[in-house]
């Protein structure tokens, strides 16, 4: 089949790239040529493992191009995926449609036979009406049917994740559109994975409803874990013990800074809104939203509070900046709050991020970017882990001591087991942990 994806991002170029390599014909457009020129280089304008390689495959059997050329791309396209951002509109927190509607106006314009338009981004329910309204206002002689197919790829473990998901959530009421969405996942269907047709709209929630769902989840064992410091038990065990019941299930039960990154933060804010319109607030997840915010910077008071009180003119050493492993996105990491809350209370940051350090200049001043975990740790008063990249997890904790002032280690990701570090001469905080004898 042939198939445009509209917006080359973390969504946009992993789907056109794995859709390629099932063997469709695919054509990425976007319209920022700084990324256009990187792809047509060979180069990933991301970092997300094993794209580069599934990139260059497919690009070589000519079945994945790289365009700016959005008209003549969708004149002969079956289906057209727009997979733009839908950040959160400045100043209220609803979704920013801005994209997504002007990529639609210019679809109509150029649709040429019966297309399917998939909208992949995240969007507010409804939003898959005002497309056909504007693609319908824009070309009222055009063919098409509007689908909504929202993507649950994570960034870090997107390939694997768009290859083998759990499910394919699939929102029409159009004959055509199903038949023709079931030809472009049927490698998928037979690897297993549930095809899920529901209506246009309960596709559109069900995407808010699952990010909503766990961001609540980790916010649950964030408060979990801060109960269990004060009554001296460990969070840890907690997940656990709680996880290994099926009910519950034991992913996304670990405690640690608050949850960040492109997706929950403003998908959770644009679900309070799209609530609070229809009339039908949603208190657990305005509630989700409000201690999470509040949760980042209270990790800043964690660890000045694991200094003694005070950072003024004290040195700490951050060990990983994007808001997980294994990519380089830096939208709401829970590091710019933290960082910020030191350097307001009078901090000196270095800072180490195995992939990140690029996307944070932009976003982080007056902080120093080390080369390694260990130069970023000379004479620091306190080291925080703040992402859990692999290679934080077996350091060298004698190197470590000597290289800083004051061996005090904070571990906001639980990756350490407290008596190794505390044997090892640091003082230890972790989240939610017991106090050891
Ligand atoms: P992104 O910012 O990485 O990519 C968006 C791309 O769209 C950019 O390259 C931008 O240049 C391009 N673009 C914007 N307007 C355009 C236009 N008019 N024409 C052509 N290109 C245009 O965003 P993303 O992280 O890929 O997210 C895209 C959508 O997918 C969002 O709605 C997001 O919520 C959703 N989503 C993201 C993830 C994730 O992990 N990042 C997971 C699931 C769903």
């Amino acid at each position: 089949m042939k198939i445009v994806m509209v917006g080359a991002g973390y969504v946009g170029l992993v789907s056109g790239a794995c859709f390629a390599d099932f063997g469709h014909d695919v054509i990425c457009v976007d319209r920022d040529e700084s990324k256009l020129e990187l792809l047509k280089l060979g180069k990933m304008p991301i970092y997300e493992p094993g794209l580069e390689a599934l990139v260059e495959r497919n690009v070589s059997q000519d079945r994945l191009r790289f365009s700016n050329d959005l008209a003549s791309a969708v004149a002969g396209a079956d289906v057209v995926f727009i997979a733009v951002g839908t950040p959160s509109r400045r100043g209220d927190g609803h979704a920013d449609l801005s994209y997504v509607h002007g990529v639609a106006e210019e679809v109509g314009r150029a649709l040429n036979g019966f297309t399917v338009v998939v909208t992949k981004s995240t969007v507010p329910v409804g939003t898959g009406d005002a497309v056909e309204r504007i693609i319908a206002e824009a070309n009222p002689e055009a063919q098409f049917a509007v689908v909504s197919n929202p993507e649950f790829l994570r960034e870090g473990s997107a390939i694997e994740d768009f290859k083998r998901p759990d499910r394919v959530v699939i929102g029409t009421e159009d004959d055509r559109a199903r038949a023709a969405m079931s030809e472009l996942y049927r490698p998928l269907s037979l690897n297993a994975s549930p095809i899920f047709f529901t209506s246009r709209r309960t596709a559109e929630l069900t995407k808010y409803a699952a990010n909503a769902f766990l961001a609540m989840k980790i916010t649950f064992i964030n408060e979990i874990a801060d109960l269990c410091e004060q009554l001296d038990a460990d969070v840890q065990d907690v997940a656990r013990g709680i996880g290994m019941d099926g009910r519950i299930g034991s992913k996304f039960l670990h405690a640690g800074p608050g949850y960040g990154g492109s997706c929950f933060p403003k998908d959770t804010l644009a679900l309070v809104k799209t609530a609070q319109d229809a009339e039908c607030p949603v208190r657990l997840i305005e509630t989700t939203v409000s201690i999470n915010e509040q949760r980042k910077r209270s990790m800043g008071r964690k660890i000045i509070k694991a200094c003694g009180g005070s950072v003024r003119g004290k040195k700490i050493a951050i060990f990983g900046l994007t808001f997980k492993p294994n990519t380089d996105d830096m939208r709401d990491a829970p590091s710019i709050s933290i960082i910020q809350a030191l350097q307001d209370a009078g901090a000196h940051i270095a800072a180490y991020d195995p992939v990140g350090m690029e996307s944070a200049g932009g976003l982080l001043t007056d902080v120093a970017f080390a080369d390694g975990i260990y130069e970023a740790a000379e004479d620091a008063d306190a080291v925080a882990i703040v992402t859990e990249w692999d290679e934080f997890r077996s350091l060298d904790l004698q190197r470590l001591k000597s290289l800083m002032k004051t061996p005090i280690m904070v571990d906001l990701r639980n990756i350490y087991n407290s008596d190794e570090v505390i044997r090892g001469g640091f003082s230890y905080v972790g989240v939610g942990r017991a106090k050891t004898p």
